[in-house]
């Protein structure tokens, strides 16, 4: 009999399961029920993919996005796994022969849109058909309380009731406490079927930065550390991501907006030469992102604050997949801070839910002003705990410097209270700097005892701190009004002198550059060994990287359906030239072997060939 190890050697190409894999997949071979809760990149997929195969029926699974549908189904054909979708993109044939399909039994995976789930026909379709399991992906759009909350996922729990003899697993990246609570009452999950996986993403460097000149410093980041990367850029309105956009592209780069006021057409365009094309830029909102199964999105840029942590790390997490270095990085300023406040406060929902947002983004404004590891406060957020600083976040690669702002604050809080809580940040700093314009003596403000008793900082200085202040809830903004800055209860303390305020000390010096990035993928890089980094290695990684392109192109598939850079790297490093060693690399299969196999191979043995002129070559520049 086959055993799941054998299935994900032979077929998969791997060697060894990761973390709770094996035992998730024990779990559901036994016919129970699951929550996983890994993140992004973790191997989700495998869990319910091999039950599938091995289990007698089909497995169907539910995907809200269609764009990872077809990628996965068209992963897994590769693999040589009987595996087709439904969702309204297929014409009504294509539809029907995969319903035949399924009432023979040839299928090993269906994946399946929720709506089209849903409907009766489906479900009696269903009915006639040995399913062998039931995954639901992005399980979290379950949870009213989430921050993705879909209704066609409301009544998956009647669907799950309707086939009640086989396994469930419910898969999602980002759940917090109360989401998972929901989703496994909903769905009836036992405390043993809880499987969490780290969520560390180790691969990733997390960096926040003030926000000045958004446009320099995004174009800096882009050019510094990630010329020709792919990647994605998030802005909170469609506006943005079309302006921002346009300048990229004036600047020299391959970007491209995407937002959901976009005609379907160009959307899916966009989205689609993302997949295939290399090194192209995605300036969206959050409409772009989910299911996105790139595994090779070398930074994920925020010019908006998220609203929330999990939005966050959910749309950060989208970098870097394949594990391979990969930033996150964010810029944010006072205004977004009022922004979102303003959104939270006059948002539809009722008070409950108003509160909840409420926090969820004090917590996200907590992560932009620590001075600590951000890996490790934002692993603390999701009940997890690294034990030591990570080393890989820009407050652990340059420590923060914080100073006492406690009289800093004062000044700026009484300020905020004699001109009457109704002005914002720059008027105040005006004040403070003493400022004469025309507005300020006017309203006789160049009388009140705080103007001009700030001239110690400039006004980028107080509006770090004021921003800070903010951030940590002494001020809040009249959501009433125009922006203008108000005193919170947590103020107080501060102003009568109970309490001690330290913030971050920011200059104006941009963060340290770093090691600037590769222009293109490497060996070296790809294998973290620099002695890999010979002309030779990298001219057969080229010629391999240009034979998947024109396989990927022949068959209309993304570049890493068909192998991925790093076993792309395997191959120069092993050189394999046999059947058994390239069976051996990891990410090969048999069915990759068969289709490819013979191709790459002979790229190898033309290079192995050719290697004795090359190294003579390195010899004689290097005399
Ligand atoms: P998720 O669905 O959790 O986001 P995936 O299932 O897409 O993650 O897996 C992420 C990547 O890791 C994929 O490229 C997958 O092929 C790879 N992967 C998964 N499990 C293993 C394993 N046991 N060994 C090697 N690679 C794996
Ligand atoms: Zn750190």
């Amino acid at each position: 009999m086959t055993t799941p190890l054998h299935l994900l050697e032979s077929v998969f190409g791997y060697s060894a399961f990761r973390g709770l894999q094996a035992e998730i997949i024990d779990h559901t071979m036994a016919g129970r029920d699951s929550l996983l809760l890994m993140p992004t990149g973790g191997g989700k997929s495998l869990c319910y993919q091999i039950p599938s195969i091995l289990r007698p029926g089909v497995g169907v699974v539910v995907s809200p996005l269609i764009a990872l549908m077809q990628d996965q189904v068209s992963a897994l054909r590769q693999l040589g796994v009987d595996a087709a979708f439904l969702n309204s993109n297929l014409a009504q044939g294509e539809a029907q022969k995969i319903e035949g399909r399924l009432r023979r039994g040839e299928l090993d995976l269906v994946y399946i849109a929720p709506e089209r789930l849903m409907q009766e026909r489906t479900l009696e379709m269903l009915d006639q058909c040995k399913l062998s399991l039931l995954a639901i992906d992005e399980a979290h759009c379950i949870s009213r309380w989430g921050h993705d909350f879909r209704p066609e996922y409301l009544q998956l729990d009647t669907v799950r009731a309707r086939f009640p003899q086989i396994p469930l697993l419910a898969c999602t990246a980002t759940a917090d406490d109360r989401t998972r609570q929901e989703i496994v009452q909903k769905l009836g999950i036992s405390a043993d079927g809880i499987f969490a996986m780290g969520f560390d993403r180790p691969n990733i460097s997390y960096e926040v930065a003030a926000k000045e000149n958004e446009r320099q410093q995004l174009l800096s980041f882009l050019q510094e550390r990630h010329a020709g990367d792919a990647g994605i850029v998030y802005c909170l309105s469609r506006k943005r991501t079309e302006q921002i956009a346009t300048f990229l592209t004036k600047a020299g780069l391959t970007a491209l907006p995407y937002h959901a006021g976009l005609p379907r057409e160009v959307r899916q365009k966009n989205q689609e030469r993302f997949l295939r094309e290399d090194g192209l830029i995605i300036v969206a909102t959050i409409a772009f992102g989910m299911g996105i199964d790139k595994p090779d999105v070398r930074f994920v840029a925020h010019l908006d604050l998220p609203k929330s942590i999990e939005a966050y790390y959910q749309e950060t997490g989208r970098a870097g997949r394949d594990g391979l270095p990969a930033s996150a990085w964010m810029v944010y300023g006072l205004q977004d801070v009022i922004m979102l406040r303003k959104l939270a406060e006059n948002s539809e929902a009722d008070e409950m839910h108003r509160r909840l947002e409420n926090q969820k983004l004090d917590a996200m404004l907590g992560y932009c002003e620590v001075t600590n590891c951000r890996r490790q406060v934002l692993l603390d957020y999701f009940n997890e705990t690294l034990p030591e600083p990570c080393g890989n976040c820009d407050t652990c690669l340059k420590p923060v410097a914080t100073f006492d702002a406690t009289v800093a604050a004062q000044k700026a809080l009484s300020c905020v209270v004699r001109t009457g809580q109704r002005f914002g940040a720059a008027y105040i700093i005006e004040v403070l700097r003493g400022s004469q314009n025309e507005r300020i003596v006017r309203f006789g403000h160049d009388q009140i005892p705080t103007w001009g008793v700030g001239g110690e900082f400039d006004a980028w200085q107080w509006r770090s701190i004021l921003r800070q202040m903010t951030a940590r809830g002494l001020l809040t903004v009249d959501p009433s009004g125009y922006g203008g800055l108000v005193l919170t209860s947590r103020a107080r303390p501060v102003l009568k002198g109970q309490e001690e305020l330290h913030l971050r000390q920011e200059t104006l010096t941009k963060p340290a550059s770093r090691k600037k990035a590769k222009k293109k993928a490497t060996v070296a890089a790809l294998t973290s060994d620099e002695s890999l980094n010979t002309p030779a290695n990298q001219a057969l990684f080229e010629s391999l990287r240009d034979l998947r392109r024109t396989l990927a192109e022949e068959q209309e598939l993304p570049p890493y359906v068909i192998f991925h850079d790093k076993t792309l790297a395997a191959m120069v490093v092993h050189r394999p030239v046999s059947e058994d060693q390239f069976l051996a690399l990891s990410g090969v299969g048999a069915a990759k072997l068969e289709r490819y196999g013979e191709k790459f191979m002979k790229l190898i043995r033309q290079a192995e060939t050719g290697l004795v002129s090359d190294t003579s070559m390195e010899t004689d520049l290097q005399e």
